[in-house]
């Protein structure tokens, strides 16, 4: 059973083609970029043969999806020898509302819902059904499933979603918290739990995704039971270019003096900020290591200010479910920077949290456990797969959906 996982951006859509019957490999994956642009870029992998990138025009995300289905069936740079031998498309959606608590088949009514979170999650939304339009048609009848990001978090209780604001305003626009990466912290928090041999559900879970964005859940008993990401992605910990928690009277303040609207003000906390933005160098996290190790005090400020805020979250996570027993590093930098592990699980006794530095420094990259034997609490490194989960998603709700009919 092959599956085409999709995850469509305003202006690039990332593809992967699994086969699920064969141990869930990966036959090709790519990245088209600069989608309405005059030029494109093609990105393109197929697994076990030469990776290729050329420049083409992407009109839109019809065009993109025409140019991946294109190659995927092509003689030479394809996986694949006819689109029949795709079972199904399931796309990532950021936003799911309240509405969606799991992932859907795609019909008429969730289409229309989906539509509905467009006013929640205008910059990503959008481009999400602009795929699935454009799947259905130019594969038309192909299933397809949608897994939403907030999806896992709809099991926060209301205290730790409502915030402190007329709550009028959660009536009318649905202003609360929703959290986001579910996907990546459920399949993280499932794996880990098997890898140190203990049933989730009688686990207490810190879950660390430090990416490009960042964020971390609280997990009791396998339900999210907060996130750091609130109403929109921009809340909680420091990221490569987003502010986290900021007050915002200070926003409020900076637009006023500064005079800028609300387009720029949004660009200000989501693009020139967070480590970016208190470096004034880059928002990768390994040109920040490599420029604080030289000396440069700024980008030490950005590393220090990172890590506090990932800990800080930790004591309150551990605070909300009266304990700890996993904590999971994942994401680029969760998994890679053993220098960054290290800055925010060290001086976490009182939490029955140490980390064995010799096992911290060998684990990059791969599903380890780096705390010391006499840890009270488990640390782990997982690495995450977010289109995998969409692969098995979409897999399960289709064999429901023909078992049903
Ligand atoms: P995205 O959120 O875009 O999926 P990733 O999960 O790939 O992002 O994470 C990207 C981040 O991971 C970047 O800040 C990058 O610098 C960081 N990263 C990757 N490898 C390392 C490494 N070896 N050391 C430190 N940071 C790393």
């Amino acid at each position: 059973m092959k599956i085409l996982v999709l995850n469509c951006g305003s202006s690039s859509i990332k593809y992967q083609l699994f086969d699920m019957l064969a141990d869930e490999t990966v036959l090709a994956k790519g990245l088209l970029e600069r989608i309405g642009l005059p030029m494109g870029i093609v990105n393109h992998t197929p697994i076990g043969k030469e990776k290729i990138i050329y420049e083409q025009p992407i009109p839109n995300h019809t065009a993109g999806i025409e140019i991946i289905i294109k190659i995927l069936i092509d003689k030479e740079l394809g996986v694949i020898k006819s689109l029949n031998e795709i079972a199904a498309a399931g796309h990532r959606v950021a936003h799911g509302g309240e509405h969606f608590k799991n992932s859907v088949l795609i019909n008429n009514e969730t289409k229309s819902e989906i539509s509905k979170c467009i006013q929640l999650a205008p910059l990503h939304n959008p481009a999400n059904l602009k795929g699935i339009l454009a799947v259905e048609q130019l594969i038309p009848g192909l299933p397809q499933v949608a897994v939403f990001d907030t999806s896992f978090h709809q099991s926060i209780p209301d205290y730790a979603y409502i915030y402190g604001i007329p709550y009028e305003y959660y009536e009318k626009m649905e202003i609360r918290r929703y959290g986001f990466h579910g996907t990546s912290h459920k399949y993280v928090s499932d794996k880990s739990a098997k890898l140190i041999g203990k049933n989730i559900d009688d686990l207490k879970i810190i879950s660390c995704h430090l990416g490009n964005g960042a964020s971390i859940t609280a997990i009791e008993n396998g339900k999210s039971i907060d996130n750091s990401m609130g109403f929109t992605p921009v809340e909680g910990l420091i990221m490569g270019t987003r502010c986290g928690d900021l007050d915002v009277g200070a926003l409020l303040y900076i637009m006023e003096k500064e005079n800028i609207d609300t387009k720029q003000a949004n660009d200000l906390i989501n693009k020139k900020s967070g480590v970016f933005g208190i470096s004034g160098l880059s928002p990768d996290m390994r040109d920040i290591e490599s420029a604080a190790k030289n000396g440069n005090k700024r980008a030490q400020l950005a590393l220090d200010v990172y890590a506090y805020r990932v800990k800080k979250y930790i004591g309150a996570y551990a605070a909300a479910m009266n304990g700890l027993d996993l904590l999971i590093f994942t994401g680029g930098i969760g998994e890679n920077s053993s220098f960054m592990r290290e800055k925010i699980a060290s001086d976490l006794e009182f939490l029955g949290i140490k980390l064995d530095s010799n096992l911290n420094n060998s684990a990059k990259g791969k599903d380890a456990l780096i705390s010391t034997t006499d840890s009270n609490a488990y640390i782990v490194v997982a690495t995450t797969n977010e289109e995998l989960v969409i692969a098995r998603d979409t897999m399960c709700i289709v064999n429901d959906n023909l078992s049903k009919n």
